[in-house]
């Protein structure tokens, strides 16, 4: 079996058009959605990915502003400028760029967004709504992906669905999501034993674990849908994922590659998330 890959960059592009037009209404009803993105220090890839999220923002017609603040800034500082966001009309979403230098404590800073403008999903309150299947933001990967599995009418329910990782921001939240679709799901992580017995029982695999190409078809089942959450930079400054997809993609029946797969849906669902919270502001 050849797997099918899903394109994450080409089913975002057609997810962005039609946000393209749905932005492009609600301006016409005087709503201009806009997300502001705060950046503590110059990490590159932290860089990288704001660039992109501009990127894709300024496409859509989405309005971004960028606050670069120094290393330096202490946790007070970041909350003061949060709360000034918070109280500020004319922004809809706030994201703040992770990881955040280690004197900050993340989950303050998490905490102390508006859940409404919490367009990253990462709020108590939102991951609270979401794990009793009510109306929110959801956190952008997870949904990233259950809508790759979608867009493919892969069927989730009743499925066996293995996560290897456990993170707040991408593990659990994307196996939460999975059971809210009625899927049976087993969550892996850095003390499971014998991790091979349970992904190969896996129909759908979601590999974020932060290992290069750790996963490859040994511990696949044939015919399984095989999510790659990784983004390992190689020494040569290539990006590659947590799954070996030249062996699993001959094993798996989807496939997701690394990069123009997870990566670009991520973005797309924060987009999706900026025009939820402008619509939710104005209503
Ligand atoms: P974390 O480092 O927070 O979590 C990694 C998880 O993998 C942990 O739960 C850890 O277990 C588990 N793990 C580590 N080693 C093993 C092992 N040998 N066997 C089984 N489990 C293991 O990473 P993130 O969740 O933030 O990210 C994971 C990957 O996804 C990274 O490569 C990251 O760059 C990428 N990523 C990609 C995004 C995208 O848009 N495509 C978005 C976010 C992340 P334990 O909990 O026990 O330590």
């Amino acid at each position: 079996m050849t797997a099918e890959v899903i394109n994450g960059k080409e089913l975002s592009q057609s997810l962005r058009n039609e946000m393209t037009e749905e932005v492009s209404q609600l301006k016409e009803q005087g709503i201009t959605p806009h997300l502001t993105v705060i950046l503590i220090g110059d990490d590159p890839a932290s860089k990288s990915y704001i660039r992109g999220k501009e990127k894709a923002s300024y496409e859509t017609g989405i309005s971004s502003e960028l606050i670069e603040l120094p290393s330096s800034t202490t946790e007070q500082e970041l909350l003061s400028q949060i709360y000034d966001l918070n109280d500020d009309n004319n922004v809809h979403g706030i994201l703040v760029q992770l990881p955040l230098p280690s004197h900050i404590h993340e989950q303050h800073i998490i905490e102390a967004i508006d859940p409404k403008k919490d367009v990253d999903g990462f709020h108590p309150v939102n991951i609270g709504r979401m794990m009793i299947g009510k109306d929110t933001f959801l956190p952008c990967t997870p949904h990233g992906i259950i809508t790759m599995l979608k867009s493919r009418q892969i069927s989730i329910e009743g499925k066996n669905a293995v996560i290897i990782g456990r993170s707040n921001i991408v593990g659990k939240p994307v196996g939460q999501l999975l059971l809210n679709e009625n899927a049976t799901v087993t969550y892996c992580h850095s003390k499971t034993k014998n991790l091979v017995d349970h992904t190969k029982n896996a129909d759908i695999l979601v590999a974020a674990v932060g290992r290069p190409n750790a996963i490859d078809d040994e511990f696949v089942k044939e015919g399984a849908a095989v999510i790659d959450v990784g983004i390992n930079r190689l020494d040569d400054g290539s990006l590659t994922g947590d799954v070996d997809f030249d062996s699993v993609k001959e094993k798996a029946s989807y496939i997701t590659p690394v990069p123009r797969g997870v990566g670009p849906m991520t973005i797309t669902m924060l987009l999706k998330n900026t025009i939820k919270a402008a619509r939710g502001f104005h209503q």
